[in-house]
């Protein structure tokens, strides 16, 4: 076998797939390699997410996830409506439900006015004409670009036409090491590649160390699980329902989202959890990794820094049905424990601490190397954005190229 690639991109996420996507469109001759440790793409983030296309309301205008939220989403549209994937634009409302909340209403109808993305401030009788049971709070938001789509179909689409294209996929193949940046050690044996692209998700931190790179990073997964909405209660939500976010934190708060196949899914949240993989109880743990984690995550504890107690109580609280439906009441007061059937759908953030600063990263970050681009902290709404982070992404090294 023959090894030796232009381009090697690890992961099978979205953000590995529409790297590779934007590379072989700029050059279609390039041999490029996808190298993922799993026996098919989407087995992570990019197949357990809530699916929803994200307006681009909660990001600041100096921020990468603001430069290629609304455009990504507009292309993921576009690639959609060329590829004939099912998706459905009918907006979002976004809830205050108390006053201490206003403050952050005002940034985000001041994101939205700086990112240029339509959103407006509705009354009770607008919102009650877009979503009947939702909660009439102090505020609310109506952002109509917001869009749900069938995020696996994206996937495995992107997976034919990458393969019709000649890009090379090698499944079940898993990065271990890398030697003097020219060579990818994988458990089918070495990799040599013109230029490297990381895009591993949750384990990407973990690559980029192997180039000596970030450094200053620590992951630490947040689990977030989800309800369906009984088949009695599944008419009560029309498209998407969000709270108004911590907006310190990089975490939505539990929605109801109406999915491409018509089930209303009521999440996630965000658990702070002890493996990458950890989905289930005891699924994808190990020693060794869970003893770094926990570790991490007393620390976290016992400096309380980002409030972090509060959000760990608060959190870890949600694995009992009455707590998490007490977090869901305050969206739609008329929501009973009847309501809510139990689901498997299950998915973790990979979230990355800045060891200097202790704060949690809020944006995505890219390091390099001469030979190597790392993605870190690809974390929501990487899905959305992800057409146009993929062009961003490659433009980074055109020089290289
Ligand atoms: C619960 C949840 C809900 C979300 N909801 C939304 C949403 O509604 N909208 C939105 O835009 N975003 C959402 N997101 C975020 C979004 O899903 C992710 O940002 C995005 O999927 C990240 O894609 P990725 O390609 O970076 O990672 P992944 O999809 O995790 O892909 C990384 C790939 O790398 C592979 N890999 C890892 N290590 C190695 C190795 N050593 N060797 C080889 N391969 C390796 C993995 O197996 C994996 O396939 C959500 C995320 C979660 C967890």
């Amino acid at each position: 076998m023959n090894n030796s690639f232009d381009f090697v991109v690890i992961g099978a996420g979205i953000v590995g797939l529409t790297v590779a996507y934007e590379l072989i469109r700029r050059k279609p001759n390039a041999r490029i390699a996808i190298i993922e440790k799993e026996a098919a793409p989407g087995m992570h983030a990019s197949g357990r997410n809530s699916g929803v296309m994200h307006c681009g309301i909660y990001y600041g205008s100096d921020t990468l996830k603001a430069r290629v939220c609304a455009s990504g989403a507009k292309r993921m549209i576009e690639f959609a409506k060329t590829e004939g994937i099912s998706y459905r634009q009918t907006g979002k409302v976004v809830l205050a439900t108390s006053e201490e909340q206003l403050s952050s209403v005002e940034k985000l109808i001041d994101n939205a006015r700086k990112n240029e993305i339509p959103a407006e401030l509705i009354d009770h009788q607008q919102l009650r004409e877009i979503e009947p049971y939702a909660a009439m709070g102090p505020a609310a938001i109506f952002c109509p670009t917001t869009a749900v789509i069938d995020s696996a179909a994206v996937v495995h689409r992107l997976r034919e036409i990458l393969q019709a294209q000649g890009v090379e996929f090698f499944f079940d193949c898993c990065v271990i090491g890398q030697d003097n940046d020219t060579y990818l050690k994988t458990s089918q044996g070495l990799f040599s590649y013109g230029f490297l692209f990381n895009c591993a998700g949750a384990y990407a931190d973990t690559i980029a160390k192997y180039f000596d790179l970030a450094e200053d990073y620590v992951l630490v997964p947040f689990k977030g699980i989800y309800w369906k909405l009984s088949p009695t209660a599944n008419p009560k939500v029309r498209s998407n329902i969000y709270p108004v976010p911590d907006i310190s934190l990089p975490f939505l708060g539990i929605h109801f989202t109406r999915v491409i196949s018509g089930d209303v899914y009521l999440g996630p949240t965000a658990i702070p959890a002890v493996g990458r993989e950890n989905y289930g109880k005891l699924e994808g743990l190990s020693l060794l990794e869970g003893g770094v984690i926990s570790l991490q995550l007393l620390k976290m504890y016992l400096r309380n820094e980002n409030n972090f107690r509060m959000l760990a109580h608060l959190e870890l609280g949600k694995y009992n049905k009455s707590n998490f439906l007490q977090a869901a009441r305050k969206l739609m007061p008329t929501l009973t424990l009847d309501d809510m059937i139990p689901t498997e759908k299950v998915g973790i953030r990979p979230q990355l601490v800045n060891l200097n600063t202790r704060k949690l990263e809020m944006d995505y970050i890219l390091e390099r190397t001469a030979k190597s681009l790392h993605v870190l902290n690809a974390i929501s709404p990487a899905f959305t954005g992800s057409f146009a982070f993929a062009e961003m992404i490659v433009d980074q090294v055109t020089g290289s190229l």
